[in-house]
């Protein structure tokens, strides 16, 4: 009698241990940024090869959704701010960070990440020239955000020629698409200066040409985070479907948290820019 009562404690206590193992399996398995626990998951699989199999495929079928481009929900409007199509929520906002990837800009995506926050960078060929810088752009990219064509230099493009003009988008489009094998959909001109040309190629390129509906990282005073998000989050310009301006800077990827908060807090959803139609 005693004997079946601790083999039954026995596999009490394994039968619990496995349920605590399958849990979590589970939170790994939506946590993407622990390496090291996602290693331990790897493990503890490979001990059976069924189950290796079946994320395989789950993982397989994941990437023929990525692939496919979702139907539009939102369309931009001649202020640079989103309307939505249908019945898809009004009250969004839509985060772009230009002049990436600089300093701030691998550090802001992390943070995006994290908070499932989606967003635009905007980048310029200049912050790409070296062999690291690249890989940052990469790893940007990789973290699941669009890159945008901000062009080569951040030239003011309505004070150059023609062919310049085109250099700076298309060559930067190019370099762009190697480093992460997807071509840009969105374009923004350096200090919103455009041109017949630059909207042509735009156009040509099925790059989305956008400005912005307000922002404030560049003013004196508001280049602490807290003021900056203050002002991002509460500021009379605020409407709904707002395109919102940031760069990649010390203090704007420290007030990105608290941005995203806010925004969440006055019941704005962030816009995913996949939904985003590209062609008018
Ligand atoms: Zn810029």
């Amino acid at each position: 009698m005693g004997r079946i009562l601790s083999l039954l404690l026995a596999l009490v206590i394994l039968a619990s241990c496995s349920d605590g193992q399958a849990q979590k399996s589970n939170a790994n398995q939506e946590d993407e940024g622990n390496t090291t626990e996602e290693n331990e998951e790897t493990d503890e699989e490979n001990n059976n090869e069924e189950s290796t199999d079946q994320k395989k495929e789950e993982e397989e079928s994941d990437e023929v959704e990525e692939d496919q481009e979702p139907e539009p929900r939102y369309i931009m409007n001649e202020a640079w701010s989103f309307e939505p199509i249908d019945d898809a929520a009004k009250d969004v906002v839509l985060l772009t960070f230009d002049d990436a990837p600089d300093k701030y800009g691998l550090e802001i995506a992390q943070t995006l990440h994290k908070l499932n926050a989606p967003a635009i960078f905007f980048v310029n060929g200049h912050f790409i020239d070296t062999e690291e810088k690249r890989k940052v752009l990469k790893e940007i990219h990789e973290l699941g955000f669009p890159i945008g064509n901000h062009t080569m230099t951040h030239a003011s493009l309505q004070e150059i020629s023609e062919e310049e003009q085109e250099a700076e988008i298309l060559d930067l489009n190019d370099e762009i698409e190697e480093i992460t094998g997807e071509r840009p959909k969105f374009f923004r001109a350096p200090f919103g200066q455009n041109t017949e040309l630059t909207e042509q190629i735009a156009e040509d390129e099925e790059m989305l040409l956008m400005n912005w509906t307000y922002g404030y990282d560049w003013e004196a005073d508001y280049q602490d985070a807290d003021s900056l998000a203050d002002i991002m989050v509460n500021t009379e310009l605020l409407v709904p479907g707002a395109n919102l301006l940031m760069h990649d800077r010390e203090w704007t990827a420290e007030a990105v948290p608290e941005i995203v908060d806010g925004f969440k807090e006055k019941g704005y959803e962030l816009l995913d820019p996949d939904y985003i139609q590209i062609e008018e």
